[in-house]
């Protein structure tokens, strides 16, 4: 039987209804496929509510010497609270409150060291991490077992060998064979992975970021490969990947398919579909994902997979990112002059700037950066090359969608739409392979720029 790899996010296991909601999710799907769930630690709507940013939260106060027992109260009532609806078997209850009782006097005596030598490895921040992770996927575990499943509980947290010392490219590959070997199904049975796999050489969040059981699944799937797995099923809050964010465009609709091409640049470009390592793992391995509803199973979801033609829509979605920075550096300098671009590209490495949008001319050069990125040292050190302009308080506008390739006067559509709805453009860019065409606008246009965009191209007459 072919596996689908199921993994459920952190409000999908946000509370015992929920937990036994996935159950129901995976009963259901065990009747044609095998599957193997991989769970992110519980959270509830509210992202910094979240167990693994209670944890962090936690661990940043014991660094500084502070107290951190309510942190830790919170993530253990939560957990209590959800166990008592997800498992009703008195036997498989008791065992599983020791055994968070067990994991979180751990997790609260690795705080206590750490606020006493009032120091943060990263190695000790994945030791803290996967608490989370551990703690949700022992509860599904539980409350599988109490509907008579076949769950196994399997911990990832140990899995990176402990001579790995740094991150180099094959490391991800190396990885993924033995999450795969770990997390391949016996008959019969069902794993319950924690989405968390650890320790890694730097620390996980240095290394993959939040959001990281994303890329855990990914790896699984692709480690087991197109041959056994049908499938990666990425469960959340919402019913897929919509044409805008619904919240702003009221008229938003989900998408059915989407390419992984246009579904990373929805990513990069604010919308937060999938981590953004996940794709590129998953579709290079020929396997499709999913992303599907837990609140609203019989829905179908959105299908990543890769376009097999030219699509008669020209435009997939539109999306846009705030707290977005211009700077612009003039210099005349600039013309006739090589290893300009390159010094100023020196700088933002230097400060660690991320740049999404990149114009020039003769005589100057416009990017954007992000909020935060460093912006006085940056600015004082690209000094140097000319006279620097700063404008904060922009958004990034983005249209995403294969089929502009195929289509003429798509951008002019984009700007007359724009200029109508007396939204100003400073900065446009697209690149050559014409699958985003994006402006900087200013933020607090961005709604307003979003409806006018979404109307002119994704809504009927
Ligand atoms: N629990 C982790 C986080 O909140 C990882 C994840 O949700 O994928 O970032
Ligand atoms: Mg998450």
């Amino acid at each position: 039987m072919a596996i689908i790899v199921q993994k459920f996010g952190g409000t999908s296991v946000g509370s015992g209804e929920r937990i036994r909601g996935v159950g129901d999710i995976i009963a259901d799907t065990l009747g044609d496929h095998q599957v193997v769930a991989v769970v992110s630690a519980i959270s509830g709507t509210v992202k910094s509510e979240g167990t693994t940013s209670k944890i962090l939260e936690a661990s940043e106060r014991a660094v500084r010497g502070e107290p951190f027992a309510d942190a830790i109260q919170f993530i253990e009532d939560n957990h209590l609270g959800a166990i008592e609806t997800a498992v009703s078997s008195a036997p498989l209850r008791k065992a599983l409150e020791a055994e968070v009782h067990d994991d979180l006097a751990r997790l609260t005596s690795l705080l206590e060291a750490i606020q006493v030598i009032r120091e943060l490895s990263p190695r000790s921040q994945d030791l803290l991490l996967g608490t989370g992770e551990r703690l949700a996927a022992r509860t599904l575990t539980a409350s599988l077992q109490d509907r008579g499943i076949n769950a196994d509980y399997i911990d990832l947290s140990e899995v990176v060998n402990e001579d790995e010392r740094e991150i180099d490219p094959a490391f991800f590959d190396r990885t993924q064979r033995m999450l795969a070997e770990r997390c391949l199904p016996q008959e019969g049975t069902v794993p319950i992975v924690t989405g968390f796999f650890g320790l890694v050489p730097g620390g996980l969040l240095r290394a993959v970021g939040r959001g990281y059981t994303d890329f855990t699944a990914a790896m699984i799937s692709a480690g087991l490969g197109s041959g056994r797995v049908a499938e990666l099923q990425v469960w959340k809050e919402v019913d897929g990947i919509f044409t805008a964010d619904p919240r702003k465009v009221p008229k938003a609709h989900v998408l059915r398919r989407i390419s992984p091409l246009e579904a990373s640049e929805l990513t990069y470009f604010g919308s937060e579909v999938l981590h953004p390592f996940t794709m590129e793992r998953v579709v290079s391995a020929n396997i499709p994902i999913r992303l599907k509803n837990t609140f609203h199973p019989a829905g179908e979801g959105t299908l990543i997979v890769p376009r097999p033609e030219k699509t008669a829509a020209r435009v997939t979605a539109v999306t846009a990112k705030r707290g977005i920075t211009i700077v612009t550096v003039s210099s005349n300098r600039m013309y006739n002059a090589y290893g300009f671009l390159e010094g100023v590209f020196k700088v933002l490495a230097d400060h660690g700037a991320v740049v999404d949008l990149v114009s020039t001319s003769e005589v100057s050069i416009s990017f954007t950066i992000e909020r935060g990125d460093n912006l006085r040292a940056t600015k004082d050190s690209l000094e140097r090359f000319g006279t620097v302009t700063v404008n904060a308080g922009r958004a990034i506008l983005s249209m995403v969608g294969e089929g502009m390739k195929f289509a003429v006067g798509t951008s002019g559509l984009m700007f007359s739409a724009l200029g109508s709805a007396g939204v100003n453009i400073e900065m446009i860019s697209q690149g050559a392979s014409e699958i985003n065409i994006s402006c900087v606008i200013r933020e607090e246009d961005t709604q307003k720029g979003l409806q006018a965009v979404h109307r002119a191209f994704l809504e009927g007459p």
